[in-house]
């Protein structure tokens, strides 16, 4: 079902406070799903077997697939990379303490505007989970479960074809560089 247009016009409402550069929705049926993508992780990423949000530590790439086939909607969005200081609290009394980029930041607030919306949210990040100075991985359970954002790539979703196909940027002309997030939308059971 396609998101009914009150509720895209309160969600595009609540996204001109936020420090969004470009958005759009997207039908997740149209993705090109690429499982291959989830061997470059193996293959060449550096975080592979170093994080919670990265394989092997999130599901098979079939079930992450059939995960994001199972929403009726999806929003993927970008931000201009800053050099602000993340929101950085390192530990107190012994804990890690979460920490936040810009872009997780603005991640954070557009999911709770579509939970507002009374959606349920599958949020995935272009990047390693950053939210603790140090993962857990594997020692610990992840400190963070609410936190963390699974990365796209893992997914078997290629950023710059889901970009190409939404019409918003991929690469800017300056040096300016830019961080994407997708968020997979469904109505709550
Ligand atoms: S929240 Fe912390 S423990 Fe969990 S994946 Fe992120 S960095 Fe690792």
């Amino acid at each position: 079902m396609a998101i009914a247009t009150p509720v895209i016009h309160f969600i595009e409402t609540e996204l001109t406070s936020i420090p969004v550069y470009q958005y759009a929705f997207f039908k997740p049926q149209d993705i090109v799903f690429r499982d291959v993508l989830r061997m470059y992780c193996k293959r060449s990423c550096r975080h592979y077997k170093t994080s919670w949000s990265c394989p092997p530590a999130i599901e098979s790439v079939e079930k992450c697939i059939a995960r994001c086939l199972a929403c009726e909607d999806g929003m993927i969005f970008s931000t201009i990379q800053t050099d602000l200081p993340r929101n950085l609290s390192g530990t107190m009394g012994g804990e890690q303490q979460p920490v936040s980029t810009a872009h997780e930041q603005v991640t954070g607030r557009i999911e709770a505007i579509m939970k507002r919306a009374g959606k349920s949210c599958y949020t995935l990040t272009g990047n390693v989970c950053t939210v603790c100075r140090s993962c857990s991985y594997p020692k610990e359970p992840c400190r963070y479960p609410d936190l963390m954002h699974p990365c796209i790539e893992s997914h078997g979703i290629s950023i710059a074809q889901l970009a190409d196909l939404c019409g918003i940027d991929y690469y800017l002309d300056d040096d300016a560089k830019m961080q994407f997030s997708i968020i997979f939308l469904s109505d709550p059971a």
